[in-house]
């Protein structure tokens, strides 16, 4: 008898956390990396939450919670969703968990029956088909073009739609490509969806860093039909830069979201109680933070696409949201794994190999570190594909 099921054997390992665990290894050894893999800010936690969540420890707030949240942040969740999303949802329709990570998993075990397949727009985030896999569905890979800025077309969805596909996943603004899909282009697969009932699950976690013209949209604020088929995801581990905290959560129309209690109830039981304070207190204290925290970011990828964009044997477009460009690399004809462990070994930057997003001929390069490592990564980078 195998040791490992069936469900577990099939998963790969996170070649995200992969890699940056390597970069740490070289670092605590006392080498130098220029680190551009990451997927979390630089900066620390503001403190205003901080402070929050250490009142709530010495309250002695630090039991089991509700399995959906505390009811301070399900309320301040649901007014958020109101005033930022143009979306209402009860706060009973709202369920906190560990990370956006868990949220999306809660999401598709929710909904994904043995068999069902999910269509995932590739380069996808890392861990979305693993998660499919693990609840017994078939993830269908749709491979999106630059053309088409990383985006999924309307008619690309229709030709991968079949009598056993039960969801679509956007993620908009995108790990690992920052596209950011426009109200017309979501209602264009809104539509698609809508004909057939397919579910969405929309992961927004990265929803506050747009930039440039692009806006984000929630696609279940589009219409009530498009509102009762969608999953909402979002966390506060990227716009908050709380990722330690794990904290995310799902909004869905109230079966679902019943149902992702239920699971809730019997996995995780709640997300961490003393988090949960801090995170009421980041939704209702001063969001400049993280206008600050984008107006920085923005200044970092203008000064990042000049760079690529200089370099003659590699491709990118502009990315509109989150953190990261998606560098295209056919070119110098090596295979992604290879190309990032030469670049960490030799040059000593770290980057995320596109096969971990589902598409070999790609890096995923990060812009949430310093100006200074920003900067030289970049020229180590330069160096590293004019000698290949
Ligand atoms: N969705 C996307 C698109 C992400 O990039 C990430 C984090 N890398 C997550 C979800 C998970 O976020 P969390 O750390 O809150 O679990």
């Amino acid at each position: 008898m195998d040791t490992i099921s069936s469900r577990i054997s099939q998963v790969s390992p996170s070649l995200t956390l992969a890699v940056t665990a390597q970069a740490k290894a070289m670092i605590a050894q006392g080498e130098e990396v220029y680190a551009l893999a990451g997927g979390e800010p630089e900066v620390d936690t503001p403190n205003f939450i901080k402070e929050a969540a250490i009142e709530a420890l010495q309250a002695g707030r630090t039991k089991y919670t509700p399995a959906g949240g505390i009811p301070e942040l399900r309320k301040a969740l649901s007014e958020k969703f109101k005033t930022d999303n143009n979306l209402d949802y009860d706060p009973s329709q709202i369920c906190v968990t560990s990370g956006a990570k868990m949220a999306c998993y809660n999401a598709i075990l929710a909904v994904v029956e043995e068999g069902d397949e999910v269509i995932i727009p590739t380069p996808y985030w890392v861990s979305y088909p693993e998660m499919v896999r693990l609840a017994g569905g078939i993830p269908v890979l749709v491979e999106t073009k630059e053309s088409t800025g990383w985006k999924i077309t309307p008619d690309q969805f229709e030709e991968a739609m079949t009598p056993a596909t039960k969801m679509i996943i956007i993620n908009s603004p995108g790990n690992p490509t920052g596209a950011v899909y426009t109200e017309e282009e979501l209602l264009a697969l809104g539509n698609i969806a809508l004909e057939e009932d397919i579910m969405i699950l929309s992961d927004e976690i990265y929803e506050k860093l747009v930039y440039g013209e692009a806006k984000h949209v929630s696609i279940a604020s589009l219409s009530e039909e498009l509102y009762n088929l969608t999953i909402t995801v979002n966390g506060f581990s990227k716009c908050y830069s709380m990722t330690g905290w794990r904290l995310g959560y799902t909004a869905a129309a109230k079966p679902v979201a019943d149902a992702i209690n239920k699971i809730q109830n019997h996995t995780v039981s709640n997300a961490n109680s003393f988090s949960q304070y801090g995170a009421v207190a980041a939704l209702e204290g001063d969001q400049s933070f993280i206008e600050d925290l984008r107006g920085e970011y923005d200044v970092k990828r203008q000064f990042m696409l000049g760079r690529l964009q200089a370099i003659s044997n590699i491709r990118v477009i502009e990315p509109k949201g989150a953190f990261y460009f998606f560098v295209y690399t056919g070119e110098m004809g090596i295979k992604s794994v290879n190309l990032c462990d030469k670049l960490l070994s030799r040059y000593k930057v770290a980057a995320v190999p596109g096969v971990a997003f589902g598409y070999d001929e790609g890096i995923r390069l990060s812009y949430c570190t310093t100006l200074d490592i920003l900067n030289e990564g970049l020229d180590r980078f330069e160096q590293f594909c004019r000698e290949h």
